[in-house]
């Protein structure tokens, strides 16, 4: 599949990158600027957020899907971002290229027809208690609607101990998706390790695992980040983080941008 001019599922591994939430034009200028300089394709960053706490920040909404835009535009950057309420959808993927959706919201049924319907190319993250037949099973509800642009992504699993890691990467999904089904799958170590000191090597590990593609969250100042900055790399990491990655997906007969 081809979006704008970007190949996702190619030879070409690609990275997107991003804030978890889009918090001010600064903040996601200086994000887009770093993830266009080392090589990514994508940014994502979040407008609606779906927060376990209804008191945290919920993200800028519309305000932010126009920011998001404006920064894919100023950078060249597809866009990523999530669609958690079907009220939304139109208004998302008018604003975005690619829609996402959630891993709280991979049996939401209505929602995938939704997403569906709409055509777009759709990141279709893993439920943290999906298996792999549920979480195909997810992709076809898009696909029965004639959406053919479905992109698997792997973000973790529910763990067994979360002290050290938000979730479990479970990078064996990529290796079985691959013999399963055509689509393309892309792995986000963010969420999976909820630590950024896990996220360069379960990224260098993904895409030796056979990942077409990473997202990650980065942030220009991740201790002050509205949401997820434990998780963020800062934007020197990601910058290094993409040299490593260039060099393993040489090595396993891929290319990085
Ligand atoms: C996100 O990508 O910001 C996010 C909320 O991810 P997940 O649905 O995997 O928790
Ligand atoms: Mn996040």
């Amino acid at each position: 599949m081809t979006v704008k001019d970007v190949p996702i599922g190619s030879k070409e591994v690609i990275v997107a990158a991003g804030p978890c939430a889009i918090e001010s034009e600064e903040q996601l200028m200086t994000a887009a600027k770093a993830v266009k300089e080392y090589g990514g394709k994508l940014l994502r960053g979040g407008a609606f957020k779906p927060r376990t706490s209804p008191y945290a920040f919920q993200g800028l909404g519309i305000e932010g899907l126009k920011l998001l835009k404006k920064a894919g535009e100023a950078f060249g950057l597809v866009t990523v971002t999530e669609v958690v309420d079907q009220h939304d959808l139109d208004a998302v993927a008018e604003h975005a290229d690619i829609l996402q959706i959630g891993a709280r919201n991979m049996q939401n049924y209505p929602l995938l027809i939704a997403v569906g319907k709409s055509k777009k190319p759709v990141v279709l993250k893993r439920g943290s208690s999906a298996t792999i037949d549920e979480w195909l099973l997810a992709a076809e509800y898009i696909l029965a609607q004639g959406n053919n642009n479905v992109i698997l992504c792997e973000r973790g699993v529910h763990p067994l101990d979360r002290n050290h890691t938000r979730y479990t990467l479970d990078l064996s999904s990529v290796p079985v998706v691959k013999t399963l089904s055509h689509l393309p799958v892309i792995v986000d170590p963010s969420h999976a390790c909820g630590n950024w000191r896990y996220v360069s090597a379960m990224s260098k590990a993904a895409v030796a695992a056979g990942a077409d593609g990473l997202i990650m969250e980065i942030h220009p100042c991740p201790s002050e980040a509205l949401c997820d900055g434990a998780q963020a790399l800062n934007l020197d990491l990601y910058a290094k983080l993409m040299g490593e990655l260039r060099a393993i997906a040489v090595a396993v007969g891929r290319s990085l941008a």
